[in-house]
């Protein structure tokens, strides 16, 4: 009764992939679809390591690190069109996405306290999001949200999803370290969180030959079979 008086006054969709698979082109595309409030919580890590940086403290100091991000405000705007995040009130939204922070960000996400935090506010932003939110990232699907009404695991091959990185870069990085970094980070995340594999009831999209509008269609006729 709870689970169908839920489903009726909110809809969500939780996506997890790897690093170039499209998440979050898609995830904001369905939600501008559907009307939903849109989460980034690759973002949020993202924000929480600048803080780190920020700070100079080592990462390698887990506790510190910790209790740091507790104290840490993030504001996380859930706006698909224009998202943007502010950390104790200053905004990072261009600065998380520097490669500094691309190459520290697993380092952090790999503090098992940081998650716990970080889980703790996405389940909290996502209980409250009417009419309903797109949540994407690694654990959305598995341990943020393991109820949601949709779950899907968005894959590519890795050739493609490096490719995908290196056209955003737009030229401002050579081949190969975006190959390093997208195949690092792969790495480095599946220690914490399970995203190359689909848990149980989780549907998978391979977007490796489809265009963004084509999954963005999968994924919409999916959520109208909901109906
Ligand atoms: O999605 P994006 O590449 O912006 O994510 C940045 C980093 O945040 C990932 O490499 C991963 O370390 C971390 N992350 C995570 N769990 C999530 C989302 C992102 O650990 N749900």
């Amino acid at each position: 009764m709870a689970e169908q008086i839920r489903s009726q006054t909110q809809l969500v969709i939780a996506i997890d992939g790897p690093s170039g698979s499209g998440k979050s082109s898609t995830s904001r595309g369905v939600a501008e679809r559907l009307g939903l409030q849109y989460l980034d919580t690759g973002a949020m890590y993202r924000a929480i390591t600048w803080a780190v940086m920020r700070s100079g403290l080592d990462t390698a100091d887990t506790t510190a690190v910790a209790d740091l991000v507790r104290r840490t405000d993030l504001t996380i705007s859930l706006d698909r069109r224009a998202p943007s995040f502010a950390v104790d009130g200053t905004d990072v939204t261009t600065a998380i996405r520097q490669p500094e922070v691309s190459a520290a960000v697993s380092g952090v996400a790999t503090n098992l306290e940081v998650r716990a935090e970080l889980v703790r506010r996405q389940q909290l932003i996502v209980a409250e999001a009417r009419p309903g939110i797109v949540a994407e990232g690694r654990d959305i699907t598995t341990v943020v949200a393991p109820d949601a009404d949709l779950r899907l695991l968005l894959v590519a091959d890795p050739q493609a999803r490096v490719g995908r990185r290196a056209a955003e870069l737009d030229g401002r990085a050579d081949r190969a370290a975006v190959t390093d970094q997208v195949l690092r980070r792969d790495r480095d995340d599946s220690t914490v969180a399970t995203f190359t594999e689909a848990a149980e009831g989780v549907t998978v999209i391979d977007s490796t030959h489809l265009t963004l509008n084509e999954v963005i269609n999968q994924i919409c006729g999916l959520a109208e079979e909901l109906r």
